[in-house]
This record gives C-alpha cells, structure tokens and sequence, in this order.
C-alpha cells in the first residue's frame, strides 16, 4: 500500500521513531506534519530533515488554540523565515469553545487576526491552507474566501451541511479521521462530500473511540483505518479509493 496521512501532529506523537517505523512498515509513504505553534513548527522542520521514510511535508501554522501572548509576531516571522520547506500553511483558524475564548471577545479577535494573518502569507506565497474550524464553519469558509485563498482544505470537517456545499462549490476540501466510525457529524458530513474534494488523515496523536467503540491513541499509520471507515461508509472499493486519495493529496499540496 502507499498511502499518505495528510494531517499528523508528529511533535507531540509518545514515540516519534517507532510511531514513524511503523507508519513505514504499514505502507504510509508520506506524512503531512501539521504545526501548531513555534515549537512544534521548528521540531517537524527538523524531523523532516532527518527522516528519509516516510517522507514528510511540512506545514506550519499557528493553531487557534496556541495563540500565546508576545509570541505571535516571532511564530509569523518563523512561518515567513521557513516558507520555502512548507507546502501548506497550517493549521490556522478559529475555534471558540475553549473556556478561555468562549466569553472573551477580545480573545475571539485575536484569533481572527491571527487567522487573517496567516491567511495573507498563504496567499502571497500562493500556498493551500489548513483549517481548524471548529463551531465556526461559516466564519472560516468566508474569511478565506474574503482573502482570495484557491485552496483550503477544512481538517476533520464535521460541520452542517450548507457550509459544505459551499466549500466544495468553492472547490475547497474537506477531510476525513477516524471519527466518521462513530461521529454522526462526522459520517453525515463525509458521506455528502465529494470524493474528489476529499483528503483522508490522523490528525495524530489524537484519542479516538467513544464508551461504546474500541479507543485508540492515532498514529500515522492509522490513516489505513480512515481508508477503512471511509470505504465501509461510501461503499467503495479500497484501491479505487486510495487512487483517488492519493492523487487529491499530491494535487492539493503540491507533493512531488
Ligand atoms: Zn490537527
């Protein structure tokens, strides 16, 4: 199998060498490794340096919920210094249901300005972006479109189904985790949502499972798992699937 895990937070992955080893050895050729802040930007930089396979890609972003007081302008230079290694500009957007943001308008601004910040950079630099649009679909999606980003794919997309058709009118994508074996969001959202507008990840090293389906902690290698659920969930045959995943993945961030 060659398959590739399009959002993976390899800096905070347990065990980064065995987690990569055995990404490896279950057919994952490449790894998208998604920032969240200076720190994870640099250590994926540098895990991309040295890792021959899989081979990882990075992004880098300033996540919405690692927006940390006097280090914004340094983590948007870092991102600027490093532009030329990065293939995406992520994950950046907005997300108002942490305790810290939910009645704090001042916060929620923040994170606007973070977000339009870096979505400036992606278009100058005329990069794809990725999105972390948690309880704020709508917002996201017009604010890229405002700042006249070409592409943008919604992470783990579980919102209602209007801003969907909207995003894939747009020719924007959205992608899929493990969460559509038992997310109704998730499935409902994914099931509408065309396959060619559609990018299969990790989101790495997230918790997934509820009380009443078997948990685990996702690594890379997991992205066969989202394969799996997506193909149970459309219908579809595995290798028909994979092609087409594969292919929207390079396409989308330019792999070579
Ligand atoms: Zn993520």
């Amino acid at each position: 199998m060659n398959i590739i895990d399009t959002h993976a937070h390899l800096d905070h992955l347990d065990n980064i060498e065995q987690a990569l080893k055995s990404a490896s050895e279950n057919g994952v050729e490449a790894i998208v490794a998604v920032g969240v802040d200076l720190a994870a930007n640099k250590k994926n930089l540098e895990l991309k340096f040295k890792t021959q396979h899989p081979k990882i890609y990075v992004a880098l972003g300033i996540h919405p919920g690692n927006i940390k007081q006097g280090e914004v302008d340094d983590g948007i230079q870092f991102i600027r210094d490093h532009i030329r290694e990065a293939k995406a500009i992520g994950e950046i957007g907005l997300d108002f249901w942490y305790k810290w943001v939910k009645k704090d308008q001042q916060k929620k601004d923040e994170q606007r300005q973070v977000f339009r910040r870096q979505l400036k950079l992606a278009k100058e630099f005329n990069l794809p972006v990725v999105i972390h649009s948690r309880g704020t679909w709508r917002e996201c999606f017009e604010t890229a479109k405002e700042e006249g980003i070409k592409k943008a794919v919604f992470h783990w997309y579980s919102g209602p189904l209007d801003v969907l058709e909207d995003i894939v009118k747009n020719d924007y994508f959205v992608s899929a985790t493990p969460s559509i074996v038992y997310s109704p969001q998730s499935r409902e959202a994914i099931r509408h949502a065309p396959i060619e507008n559609t990018l299969i990840e990790t989101d790495s090293p997230v918790y997934f499972g509820t009380d009443e389906t078997d948990g685990f902690k996702a690594e890379p290698k997991d992205v066969v798992r989202t394969l799996k659920a997506y193909c149970a969930l459309k219908n579809m045959e595995e290798e028909k699937a994979l092609e087409i995943f594969n292919r929207n993945a390079k396409k989308f961030f330019g792999l070579d």
